[in-house]
């Protein structure tokens, strides 16, 4: 038995690939598969999704990665790259590149290669993390078309920050009509809708669109879990229960006595801790699914275990199995208890956890 998995559904991933397409049918499909695919397994996730039009990373050793399983769509690197070394693997590779800076501009212009790079303008329309700024966008657009080391058309690419936020929809309105009044001045291919955007902004849908989380089955909204959106976790997070002792009313349990038992009840011992990636913080009483019924974390997670307060009258064995996120209890609740987002708790396991695709 291995104690503590990731399982894997590939076919909820095709399914969330398939609403993504019934979402923006006139569009074709970026796949984000960046950071080992959001943690659920670069390779085995991009051959599961063989009708993505193309693959979106942040790193080239990702591109490589793929490029190397065999994978031959277009594949995006959404930063550009980092040394100007990596210009001739670029092409070597038929990889496309974000251009997003002067610097890197005139790293392609003075670089020696056999056949132009394939490239995106990066346009900042109002995130102000990489991208040209629209009134340097036409000169620079210009530029990047005199440049015979890049492949034409020249695609435009941008990137919306707060199309998860219905009350910021000043701001991304603002975006979209700064992206589109910019492509419509031009040939190329254009790429916006990020996962909000294809769900909430109909105007982001351009020729391509980058779905992540989605695919995954995880909102990119605060109130809202994946299954309101119809899609299905694609990650389930399992261990099972290694041990089981009755404490009193009044005992504490764990490192700093976190948890002192409300009344005589049953603590499971559950192998999973922070050295597997199920995050430290969470306070007592966060969900746990155990025998089809949640229950609540109890005293601080260890490196290695966790504890959960199964109740007195609880007839939990050991080697039952208990779900920490995935089917039956979304990432969504856990990432809401801490604070944070969903993303930041997927991408998360180590390399402790076994991955079984299904
Ligand atoms: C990560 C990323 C995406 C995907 O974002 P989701 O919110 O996961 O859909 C799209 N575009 C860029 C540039 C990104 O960095």
């Amino acid at each position: 038995m291995q104690s503590v998995r990731a399982e894997i559904n590939l076919k909820a991933l095709v399914h969330n690939f398939n609403v993504v397409k019934s979402k923006v049918p006139n569009s074709k499909i970026i796949s984000v598969v960046k950071a080992n695919a959001y943690g659920h397994g670069l390779i085995q996730v991009s051959k599961a999704l063989k009708d993505s039009d193309a693959y979106a990373v942040a790193r080239i050793e990702e591109a490589l990665a793929l490029r190397s399983a065999g994978i031959t769509k277009p594949i995006v690197l959404l930063e550009g790259f980092f040394n100007k070394e990596d210009v001739p693997v670029l092409v070597a590779n038929n990889l496309t590149v974000a251009v997003h800076s002067i610097e890197l501009l005139e790293q392609i212009e003075t670089a020696s290669v056999p056949s132009p790079i394939s490239a995106w303008l990066k346009l900042n329309t109002g995130m102000h993390r990489l991208g040209v700024n629209p009134e340097d966008a036409e000169a620079f657009y210009s530029r990047m078309e005199h440049c015979s080391n890049i492949a034409k058309p020249i695609g435009i690419i941008s990137h919306l920050c707060c199309a998860d936020e219905p009350a910021k929809d000043d701001y991304t309105n603002r975006q979209i009509k700064i992206f589109n009044d910019f492509a419509a001045k031009h040939p190329g291919p254009t790429a916006l809708a990020n996962s909000a955007g294809i769900f909430t902004w109909p105007s982001s849908h351009t020729d391509w669109v980058r779905p992540g989380i989605i695919l995954y089955g995880v909102s990119p909204y605060d109130d809202k879990t994946g299954l309101d959106l119809g899609l299905k976790p694609v990650m389930t997070l399992k261990s099972n229960i290694i041990a089981i002792r009755t404490v009193k009313k009044g005992d504490k349990v764990g490192y700093g006595c976190y948890y002192e038992a409300p009344c005589d009840t049953r603590i499971g011992i559950v192998a999973m801790g922070y050295g597997d990636g199920y995050p430290r913080q969470v306070p007592n009483g966060t969900p746990v699914l155990v025998n089809n019924r949640i229950v609540g974390t109890a005293g601080h997670v260890c490196m290695d275990m966790m504890f959960i307060d199964l109740g007195l009258d609880s007839n939990d064995k050991i080697g039952d199995e208990v779900i920490l996120w995935g089917e039956g209890l979304p990432v969504e609740k856990i990432s809401a208890i801490l604070g944070t987002i969903p993303y930041e708790l997927v991408i998360k396991l180590t390399n402790r956890v076994n991955f079984i695709y299904k």
